[in-house]
C-alpha cells in the first residue's frame, strides 16, 4: 500500500492539508505543455501563435503562467475578459470569441483593445462596426466559418457540420467579405474554424483546412481578398483513460501546417499567419480532483456505489456528455483492484455519477479518491448546485503546493443575495 503521488506531492497529504473536494493543478505540467506547443508550432514557422482557450480553465495563476510563456488567450465572455484585464494580460494577444456577444461585451473588448474579434454572424460584424465607430476604433476581425466536416466526438462537443450553431457556411463568406470592405471600422484579417473538442486524430482538422484553403483561394480570386490570418481552433484530444489513444500533438500540428504550406505553395498564395487555440490539451492532464469517500453501499441489483463528497457541482462533464474518467484510490495506490464499483457524486440527481464501472481496490469510508485528468472544463464549469461551495484549486510548482484559488465558503455562495436581515 502506498500513496498516489502527483507531481512530487503526496495526494493523501494534500487532501489532509487542504480538505476535499480539491482541485490540484501542476504549474510544471501546464508550462511543459505550453512549451511543447511553442516548440512544435510557434517556433516552427514564423507567424504561428498559440492561444489558450480560457474557458477550459481560468484563474489569475494561469494567466500569470501564460503571460510569462508569451502565448495568447481566447475569451468568450466579458467575465473572462475581466480577469485578463485585471491581470494586465497583453490585449493584442487576446481573441474575443463567442456566437452571441452582447453590446456590452463588444464595447468592453474594444475598450481594452483586444487583438481581434472572431465574428459568428453577418449581423455581428455590422454591430461591431457600429460600436467601433462610436469608440473611435478599428476592430480587427476574423470570420468564423463552419467548414461542414463532422468530427468524431460526442455531439455536444461538435462545433462543425450541418446543424451546429457556430459560424457562417462557406457559401455565405463571399458576401461577408464584400460587406467588410465597405465597413470603415472593420479590419477583416481572415478566417477561423474550430471543428470540435477532444479529437483523437487530425482527420477532421485536415478536412476543415482543405475547405478553408479553397475558400481562401476563392475569395482571393473573387473578391481580391488576401487572407492574413487562418485560425485553426483547438480540439486536440487527451487521454482520459487508457482506452483513449490520441494522436501525438506533433502529428496534429505537423500535418496541419504542412497542408497549409503545400496548398499555398502550389497555388501561389502567401501563407497566412496561423493560430491554434488548445484548451483541453494544456489544462486537462495538468489537473486531478481529490475526493473523500463518504459511504459505500451495494444495491440489490449488485451495483456497488462509492459516494464521494463532490460530483456534478465540481465536474458536470459525465452528466453533460457521458465523459469517462479514470481514478485511483489515493491511499491504496498500487493495491490490486478487487471489484468493479461506481463512483457517485453527492448531488440530488440520478445522473450525478462521476465514474461508472471502474475496477478499484477495496474502498472504505474515509478513503481518498483521485479522479484523473480533470484540469480542463471542471473548475471552469463548476456550479453551486445543491448549494455546494466550489472547491479550492491548489497549484503545485516544483513539488510545492499552495492555494491558487481559495475554496468558496457558505457565505460566498450567498454573497449576492440582496435580502436585508
Ligand atoms: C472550446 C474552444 C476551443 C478549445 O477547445 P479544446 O478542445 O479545449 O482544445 C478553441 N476554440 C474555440 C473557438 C472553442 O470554442
Amino acid at each position: 500500500m502506498e500513496n498516489f503521488m502527483f507531481h512530487d506531492c503526496d495526494t493523501v497529504d494534500l487532501a489532509k492539508k487542504f480538505g476535499t473536494p480539491l482541485y490540484v493543478m501542476s504549474e510544471d505540467e501546464i508550462t511543459e505543455r505550453v512549451r511543447t506547443l511553442k516548440s512544435l508550432f510557434d517556433d516552427k514557422y514564423e507567424r504561428c501563435r498559440t492561444h489558450f482557450a480560457s474557458k477550459a480553465f481560468l484563474s489569475r495563476d494561469i494567466l500569470r503562467i501564460l503571460t510569462r510563456e508569451n502565448i495568447g488567450l481566447d475569451v468568450v465572455s466579458g467575465g473572462e475578459l475581466y480577469l485578463a484585464r485585471d491581470m494586465n494580460f497583453p490585449p493584442e494577444r487576446i481573441a474575443f470569441h463567442g456566437n452571441s456577444k452582447s453590446a456590452r461585451e463588444i464595447t468592453e473588448g474594444l475598450g481594452y483593445g483586444v487583438g481581434k474579434f472572431v465574428c459568428d454572424s453577418i449581423q455581428e460584424i455590422t454591430v461591431i462596426d457600429g460600436l467601433a465607430r462610436a469608440a473611435g476604433k478599428i476592430a480587427k476581425i476574423l470570420i468564423r466559418v463552419n467548414p461542414g466536416v463532422e468530427g468524431h466526438t460526442h455531439r455536444h462537443m461538435l462545433t462543425s457540420g450541418g446543424r451546429t450553431k457556430f459560424g457562417l457556411t462557406p457559401e455565405e463568406i463571399a458576401d461577408a467579405v464584400s460587406m467588410c470592405s465597405g465597413l470603415a471600422n472593420i479590419d477583416m484579417a481572415g478566417f477561423h474554424f474550430h471543428v470540435g473538442s477532444q479529437m483523437m486524430d487530425e482527420r477532421a482538422h485536415l478536412g476543415a483546412i482543405d475547405v478553408m484553403l479553397e475558400l481562401i483561394k476563392k475569395t482571393r480570386a473573387g473578391q481580391g481578398f488576401e487572407t492574413r490570418i487562418l485560425d485553426m481552433g483547438g480540439g486536440f484530444g487527451v487521454a482520459y483513460t487508457d482506452a483513449d489513444k490520441p494522436s501525438p500533438i506533433a502529428d496534429f500540428l505537423g500535418a496541419m501546417t504542412s497542408r497549409v504550406e503545400e496548398f499555398c505553395a502550389s497555388n501561389g498564395l502567401a501563407r497566412p499567419d496561423l493560430i491554434i487555440e488548445p484548451g483541453r490539451y494544456i489544462a486537462g492532464p495538468s489537473g486531478i480532483t481529490l475526493y473523500t469517500v463518504c459511504n459505500v453501499k451495494e444495491t440489490p441489483g449488485g451495483v456497488v456505489y462509492i459516494g464521494v463528497d463532490g460530483g456534478y457541482f465540481d465536474n458536470p462533464r459525465p452528466a453533460l456528455y457521458e465523459a469517462v474518467y479514470g481514478a485511483v484510490v489515493a491511499n491504496k495506490y498500487g493495491d490490486t483492484p478487487d471489484r468493479v464499483v461506481t463512483i457517485a457524486g453527492k448531488c440530488c440527481e440520478s445522473g450525478d455519477i462521476l465514474i461508472r464501472d471502474i475496477a478499484l481496490p477495496k474502498v472504505e469510508r474515509g478513503d481518498i479518491i483521485a479522479v484523473l485528468c480533470t484540469g480542463a472544463y471542471n473548475h471552469s464549469m463548476a456550479s453551486n448546485y445543491n448549494k455546494n461551495p466550489i472547491p479550492a484549486v491548489v497549484m503545485i510548482n516544483g513539488g510545492h503546493p499552495r492555494i491558487s484559488v481559495r475554496g468558496q465558503t457558505y457565505e460566498d455562495i450567498y454573497a449576492c443575495d440582496a435580502m436585508e436581515v
